[in-house]
């Protein structure tokens, strides 16, 4: 071993869902939008002349930060953007939980927190949710570092209620607690309110699922000016420079259009329930999902035999071979024709399934 091997950081990095370049494929594996960005989005960027792109951009994002504050009902000073949330949630860990005390967060969550903890070397312990996937507030009044969950939960898509989130807040008046929101906009209830009541809230959104542009990058962070003053703090001694011009453009625009934002999650959302009941009746169970997902488990198929059978026809959900949710998909609702292939197969494939297993019994 070379001796400047120890001084290496070395991590497990997070493995984002896969990305495959097909042409005709089903894409439900990683929560994007199936519909395009709002129609000014294409506009902006048409006009963003090349010659622009000399300068650097506002390192304050202005125009974005101020879009987010109008919309949200907030000071510009309480809103911060990042490049997507996963950046904003990583410069939250860097910026608030340094107590040296454990961080916590539910056993089942969004994968990349014990990853971002294990690269800023933050302590943390898993919360365990209950049999049906809900969120204890029990569980997070014990002495700790900080709190983060995601609201909808991810992988799981189940909603905490307000009084839950609340009640947690009230017993960690001393810490951080951030509630990532990224897929708040399919008919789930915003902590933001509870801002007005708990300076210590955070509360992260992103551009990414609701507003179809999880290849633009863009997440924001909502809380008290003095929050948001620390987290400026350290992403000014990272990258000034974070949100560039493209970025700015488009997610202005995208704010600008707000009956295209409401018509699309509306669409989403009427999907997703015509998908439950589908689900149901193909003998799926699943936890009520109030985000652009559901995860499902079969009564008698294994999710990890389903998995496989969808990706030979270029049908893509996410597997996750974890402890307690390796025999459920995560299931991105797609366009109400993509829903449909899917399902058809579905049929089909449990169809035979049960009939070859007749035969062979018989
Ligand atoms: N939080 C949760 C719970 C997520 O599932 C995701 C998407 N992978 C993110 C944050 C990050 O999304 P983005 O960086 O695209 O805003």
């Amino acid at each position: 071993m070379k001796a400047w091997e120890s001084n290496i950081r070395r991590v497990v990095p997070y493995t984002p869902g896969e990305q495959p370049d097909k042409t005709k494929m089903i894409k439900l594996n990683t929560n994007e939008n199936p519909y395009p960005p709002a129609p000014g989005v294409a506009g902006a960027l048409r006009e963003l002349a090349a010659d622009r792109l000399r300068l650097y951009p506002d390192p304050t994002a202005g125009v974005l930060v101020d879009a987010i504050a109008a919309e949200m009902g907030l000071a510009p000073e309480q809103v911060f953007v990042g490049v997507g949330s996963d950046d904003v949630l990583a410069m939250c860990f860097l910026t608030f939980f340094n107590s040296g005390k454990p961080i916590l967060f539910p056993d089942i969550t969004y994968s990349f927190y014990d990853v971002w903890a294990d690269v800023f070397r933050i302590p943390y312990e898993t919360q365990p949710l209950n049999e049906r996937f809900d969120i204890v507030p029990e569980d997070y009044y014990k002495e700790n570092g900080g709190v983060i969950f995601p609201n909808p939960n991810a992988p799981t898509g189940v909603e905490c209620p307000q009084e839950d989130i609340e009640d947690i807040l009230r017993h960690n008046p001393d810490v951080i607690v951030i509630v990532d929101e990224a897929y708040v906009d399919f008919g789930a209830r915003s902590a933001l309110p509870l801002l007005e009541k708990y300076d210590n809230l955070i509360v992260v959104q992103t551009f990414s699922k609701s507003r179809s542009l999880a290849g633009m990058r863009i997440g924001y962070a909502m809380a008290s000016p003095e929050l948001i003053r620390y987290l400026n703090d350290v992403k000014y001694s990272f990258n000034s420079y974070t949100m560039d011009q493209t970025a700015l453009a488009a997610g202005v625009a995208s704010l600008a259009d707000r009956q295209y934002f409401e018509n699309t999650t509306r669409r989403i959302i009427a999907t997703r329930e015509r998908t439950k009941e589908r689900l149901h009746a193909l003998g799926f169970s699943f936890r009520d999902s109030r985000s652009n997902f559901i995860f499902a488990t079969h009564k008698n198929c294994p999710a990890k035999e389903l998995f496989a059978a969808l990706r030979k026809q270029d049908i893509y959900v996410r597997y996750f071979d974890k402890p307690r949710i390796d025999n459920y998909l995560r299931i991105t609702i797609g366009t109400d024709e993509e829903m449909d292939v899917f399902l058809d197969f579905l049929e089909r494939y449990l169809a035979d399934r049960k009939h070859n297993d007749c035969m062979t019994r018989n």
